[in-house]
């Protein structure tokens, strides 16, 4: 059957906070796991039974890596096609090939995504500033120009409010291939987090809502405060994006609610675990990084409810040091990512606060 069984080996590439936390989340579950990145000192190798330090494109060390464990996952979404094939040829690679390569490309990703029936921003690819123009006309304005491919965080984005902004947007792009997209006039940004195992099995999170704040996620809250039909709404969604990419593991699908016409706009999905779902490690009966472990070692899926309102904040450059404040709220859970240089903006830990109801 398809069941890796506890005992066995998850190779994790990445050794990021997520790649920690996946394999802090498998031990209690029996398996082991082995990460493999490029950095020395990562995060995640605190914590692990083994790790690798080679670069992406080191096939002989992939080779090694893939065949020394059971299954392998990743932790971020810009693993290189070319290592996920090489992987592929010696391991069970979960999530697959196909879900990196429609999310590494924003034009594939929205594409995908309307094609099926998920709602998104009107779109339109470009290069030229000529088909820019072009692109600008057709969806108006405001309008927000997008690398297709490496950005994050807000990075490789620039708006287009007039037509003088547009000449400075082509440039902002650094001449790659992009897309225009219609601004999407939001009240909220929410985000679903779905598990699918290879039997087929889906368990949807309550959705989360998220604020950012300098284009890098500050709070999660759960549940949202949204209308039921919108929750279910947006909860069907990921669903069915997870079913129509044959998906398993953990998925994110980060979405705009316009809550006066009562529309779910997806943005964009992750392949894999993701901040906006912390809140889950002490707020949900299963947290999406031990679902993440049973959905791709084919075990029965965890109950993904939460426990009560639940509150994440992540806590970023300096602010881990504040540490005794949190520790001494009874409500408040820290977390410490094991980075040593907290630098600005840098991603250090979270907090995550639970009222159990
Ligand atoms: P992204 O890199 O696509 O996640 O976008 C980063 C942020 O930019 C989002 O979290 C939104 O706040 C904003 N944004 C992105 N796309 C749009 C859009 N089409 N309309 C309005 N705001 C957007």
């Amino acid at each position: 059957m398809d069941m890796i069984k506890p005992g066995s080996t998850i190779g994790i590439l990445g050794g990021g906070q997520l790649g920690r936390m996946i394999a802090l989340a498998a031990a209690p579950l029996g398996y082991k796991c082995h990460i493999y990145c490029p950095e020395a000192n990562s995060p995640a190798f605190q914590v692990a039974d083994s790790y690798t330090v080679a670069a992406y494109e080191d096939e002989a060390a992939l080779e090694a890596f893939a065949k020394s464990v059971d299954v392998v996952t990743y932790e971020f979404e810009n693993v290189p096609a070319k290592t996920a094939e090489v992987i592929g040829e010696h391991a069970l690679l979960r999530p697959g090939a196909t879900a990196l390569a429609t999310a590494q490309d924003r034009l594939v990703e929205k594409t995908f995504l309307s094609d099926h029936g998920l709602a998104v921003a009107p779109f339109k690819a470009f290069e030229s500033l000529e088909e820019l123009e072009l692109a600008v006309a057709e969806i108006g304005m405001p309008a927000v120009a997008k690398t297709r491919c490496f950005g994050y965080d807000g990075k490789g984005q620039a708006i287009i409010r007039s037509q003088s902004d547009i000449e400075e947007a082509h440039a902002a792009m650094g001449g790659a291939p992009a897309i225009l997209e219609g601004f999407v006039p939001f009240n909220k940004e929410v985000s679903a987090i779905v598990a699918r195992n290879p039997q087929g099995s889906v368990a949807a999170y309550p959705i989360a809502e998220n604020v950012h704040t300098n284009h890098i996620l500050d709070v999660t809250t759960v549940p949202a405060n949204i209308d039921g039909v919108i929750e279910d709404t947006a909860r069907i969604m990921g669903a069915k994006l997870a079913d129509a990419l044959d998906y398993i593991g953990v998925i994110t699908v980060e979405m705009f609610i316009i809550e006066d016409s009562g529309e779910v706009i997806v943005n964009e999905f992750a392949p894999r675990v993701h901040n906006s779902g912390h809140w889950s490690i002490e707020g949900a009966r299963t947290s999406q990084f031990e679902q993440h472990v049973r959905a791709i070692c084919g075990l029965p899926l965890g109950d993904p409810r939460n426990i009560g309102t639940v509150r994440m904040k992540n806590l970023l450059g300096e602010d881990i040091n504040d540490v005794e404040q949190y520790l001494k709220d009874p409500k408040a859970h820290y977390h410490h990512y094991g980075k040593s240089e907290p630098r600005e903006g840098r991603k250090m830990g979270h907090v995550t606060w639970v009222d159990a109801e």
